[in-house]
Order: C-alpha cells, then sequence, then structure tokens
C-alpha cells in the first residue's frame, strides 16, 4: 500500500530512489535531539563582497549580479551618492520600527524602485507571522504578481509537496518571502539597486518573524541574503547566517522544475535542514 510519504516523494520526483535513503534520513533527524549543535557559522566567511557576479536566473538562464551594498555607496566621494546613501540609511531606520501592519501597508504602497512601475500587486510574503521556518525566494512570477501571494504556480505546488515532504505546512510554523516584493519584468533577477532597496523589507520581516532557521531558495537568493559570491554548490550542506540567524541553500522550486536530477540534492537539503532544526530546537543557539 502507498503511503502518503511515498505519494509526496513521487509528486517531487524523487522516489523510488531516493525512499530507503528518505526514511534513514528522517529517521537520523528523529535522532539528532541527542546530538550537539551543527557547526557555528564562521562570520569571516561572511564578510561581503562586492565584486563583479554572474550568478545565472533559475528562471531566465541570464547573467545577473548581486545587490550592492549600501557601504558600497559610503565609500563614494560624490555628493549626490552621500545624499543617496544617507536617503537610504534614514529609510532603513523608518523601516525598521514597523510593526507588521506599518510593514505591510509600506510595501503596498512603495515605490523606491523601479519594480513598482510594471508590477499588478506587491507581494509580501504569506504563512505563520511566528514561523521557526522561513524560506526565502527570488522574486514574484507572474502568477504572483496576478495573485498577491508567494509560490503560487507550478513551482509554489512543487515547493508545498518539498514542505509537506517533511511534515510543515506553508501556513503552519513556516513563513515564505522574497527577496523582492514586486515581479522583475519577464522574470529576470532583481537587479542590485532592486534588491537593496526593498532589503529592509526582508530585514524587518525576518526580526518579526525570528525564525530558527532560514532557507534560501536558489543562489540569488543566497547571494543577495549573504551578501557573498559563491556557486551553489559550495552553500549547500553548511549552516551560513542572516543577521545571526541560521541559513541553509537549497535550490529553487522553478530551477527543479527544469533540472529533474537536482531534486535529489533538494531533498538532502531539506533533511538536512529538519537535522540541522531539530538541533537548533533542542540545543543551544545557532548565532554569528
Ligand atoms: Fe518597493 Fe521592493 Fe517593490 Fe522595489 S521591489 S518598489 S523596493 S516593494
Amino acid at each position: 500500500m502507498t503511503s502518503r510519504r511515498d505519494e509526496i516523494l513521487k509528486e517531487i520526483g524523487i522516489t523510488p530512489v531516493w525512499r530507503l535513503r528518505v526514511q534513514e534520513s528522517l529517521a537520523e533527524a528523529q535522532e539528532v535531539s541527542s546530538e550537539p549543535a551543527p557547526p557555528v557559522p564562521d562570520t569571516r566567511a561572511l564578510q561581503p563582497s562586492f565584486e563583479g557576479t554572474s550568478p545565472v536566473s533559475h528562471q531566465t538562464g541570464e547573467p545577473s549580479r548581486v545587490a550592492a551594498q549600501p557601504s558600497a555607496l559610503h565609500g563614494s566621494s560624490a555628493p549626490m551618492l552621500r545624499r543617496s546613501a544617507a536617503d537610504d540609511d534614514e529609510r532603513r531606520a523608518a523601516i525598521i520600527r514597523m510593526d507588521w501592519a506599518g510593514l505591510k501597508q509600506a510595501v503596498a504602497q512603495c515605490v523606491a524602485c523601479a519594480l513598482h512601475a510594471r508590477r499588478n500587486k506587491t507581494v509580501f510574503g504569506v504563512g505563520d507571522e511566528n514561523a521557526d521556518w522561513m524560506f526565502v525566494g527570488e522574486g514574484p512570477g507572474a502568477d504572483e504578481d496576478r495573485q498577491g501571494d508567494p509560490f503560487v504556480g507550478q513551482a509554489g505546488k512543487l515547493l508545498d509537496s518539498m514542505l509537506a515532504a517533511i511534515k510543515l505546512k506553508r501556513d503552519d510554523n513556516v513563513y515564505i518571502a522574497n527577496v523582492v516584493k514586486c515581479r522583475p519584468p519577464g522574470n529576470r533577477n532583481p537587479e542590485p539597486d532592486e534588491a537593496s532597496k526593498c532589503e529592509p523589507y526582508l530585514q524587518r520581516q525576518i526580526e518579526l518573524i525570528k525564525p530558527k532557521l532560514i532557507i534560501a531558495l536558489g543562489r540569488v537568493a543566497a547571494l543577495n541574503l549573504l551578501s557573498r559570491e559563491a556557486s551553489i554548490a559550495s552553500l549547500r550542506g553548511r549552516v551560513l547566517a542572516y543577521r545571526g540567524t541560521p541559513l541553509i541553500v537549497t535550490y529553487h522550486p522553478a530551477y527543479l522544475l527544469r533540472n529533474l536530477p537536482d531534486k535529489a540534492k533538494a531533498w538532502e537539503d531539506l533533511c538536512f535542514a529538519v537535522k540541522t532544526m531539530q538541533s537548533l530546537q533542542s540545543g543551544p543557539s545557532v548565532t554569528t
């Protein structure tokens, strides 16, 4: 008789090859409460890098760049750039004092970057505002732009199946958001200025939710959250951090829809995340 778990694994395309490993991994995760916490991320490895980058979009396949950091502007001697940086600092300071209602209203009315011009709806985020788990993607696509919710359509369906495989639901102990709240035209990657302008909203969401663990979905989300250039292969399987909150990187569901063999790797990442969460819930905090 086929179990619900087998059905889910079949749906996300990693059975029967992974059935045995799934059972082993989950059994291991359930035993982890007696194990020591995952290694504390090395903050020296998390220093921002402003070097030119060329990650490839999971949606378009086009080269992109990591978001420029505000501090990159501080070094400029141009008065206009200093003024812009001061404005950004002032705006960020206002955003990080907002409560949920103020934050939602600010996003709904935001015109801080060029993405506001072509959006239908802002996509704030969805889920449990006291969640232990927070999943962060890159930006809204066409379906999300129409509906105002993150991860709908086929990629959203796959994400829901991935969550179900580790006994999670998007509205129960899970919150889902994106790096940018408005759809980049043609599903391109967010430009550095767009991601930088939108980052205070995500920062504030994370501060309000206080998740125990962030899962970065895809390379673009990971690079923007970590402010560093790296391959997704080098980021997977490690406990990193966003402003002190443990962070794990895996593939974006939209990428997995087109790269079926990597679903098995995504499953490894989810099992690692479950194990890490077990350690976080039972052991000392993992902070940087
Ligand atoms: Fe504002 Fe973010 Fe939308 Fe840009 S993407 S207009 S910063 S909410």
